[in-house]
């Protein structure tokens, strides 16, 4: 009988999670709020200690209805301190639209592969590049935070496989304009964990000044397995979406964001400190699911709490 030696595992004190349910989850729903709506579901959330939250997209209003009153609702938040509200922006349009609405965080999002691209922003990637640079001097001249989304890092729901090389590429010229913080999308969830030790692994060596941030899907169930694997590798920034909304939008029914209070949860368990207060967290979850008039695809509100959690919701022995 062969003798199992345990690896030594690791994994970060500390994680950071960027809420992205009112601009990626709301955007892939088909009930649409109201402005007030969305300003309380971010108020609710920073106050349940969430320190990131994507409040909106600088998109074109037409294409992209459900973000159609992003400056309203930037205006009307109630802003917390201490809490960062980002939004993104395709292009030099939106950056200029998102440094009016006084948004502390801004990134841009391309795609990895050109038909997502193109279906996405319609441009060519080495066109959203070019878009990038002006987005980066606009956001540097405004003294904001200028980060960058990576779409389909991960495999692209037209193309397949996407070359890692090609990723890194992207990466790399992202850094160099100037970018923050570079994150990897999922956005389809045909990530794996064997790709996430693949591309962290690749990004850390190549990139060891600048933490990734990943934002994983579950459309095929990974999504926490995941998120796992990046831990075990030192990765502590993530994104989720409250609820576990914003279903994959080219499987209709599927689940897309990894769930924020499932994420939340487990980490808690395993010892990993938030910042966020789960049971505030899940209060804000029943707000949303009232404003939606349906139930969500998280598994914690449904399961309940585990008992041994503290009262305050925060790690076990924090
Ligand atoms: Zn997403």
């Amino acid at each position: 009988m062969t003798s199992i030696v345990a690896p030594l595992l690791a994994w970060p004190a500390r994680v950071s999670i960027r809420e992205v349910g009112p601009r990626d989850g709301l955007q892939n729903e088909h009930v649409m709020l109201t402005t007030a709506q969305k300003v309380l579901l971010v108020e609710t959330l920073a106050d349940a200690g969430v320190a990131m939250i994507e409040a909106g997209a600088f998109v074109r209003r037409d294409s992209v209805p459900q973000m159609a009153d992003t400056e309203e609702v930037f205006a009307a938040i109630t802003r917390r301190p201490g809490v960062m509200y980002s939004a993104i922006v395709p292009n030099a349009v939106g950056a200029r639209r998102a440094v009016l609405a006084r948004v502390d965080a801004l990134q841009v999002f391309l795609s990895a592969s050109e038909s997502h691209n193109q279906s996405n922003v319609n441009m060519r990637v080495e066109e959203s590049l070019v878009q990038a640079a002006d987005i980066a001097a606009i956001v540097r001249n405004a003294g904001l935070r200028f980060e960058a989304v990576i779409s389909v890092a991960f495999g692209c729901p037209f193309e397949g496989d996407v070359p890692l090389e090609r990723v890194m590429d992207l990466a790399g010229r992202l850094l160099d304009m100037g970018a923050e913080q570079i994150t990897f999308g999922d956005t389809t969830g045909m990530g794996h964990p064997g790709l996430v030790r693949d591309l962290v692994l690749a990004y850390s060596a190549r990139f060891p000044r600048v933490k990734p941030r990943l934002h994983l899907h579950s459309a095929r169930g990974a999504g926490l397995a995941n998120v796992l694997m990046a831990l075990q590798l030192g990765v502590d920034c993530f994104d989720a979406s409250v609820g576990g909304i914003g279903g994959c939008p080219f499987a209709p029914g599927a689940p897309g964001n990894i769930c924020t209070e499932d994420l939340v949860h487990m980490l808690h368990e395993m010892g990993i400190a938030t910042g966020i207060r789960l049971p505030a967290l899940i209060d804000a979850t029943r707000v949303l699911e009232r404003m939606l008039g349906r139930t969500v695809p998280g598994q914690t509100i449904k399961a309940g709490v585990c008992k041994h959690l503290p009262p305050d919701g925060g790690p076990r022995g924090e």
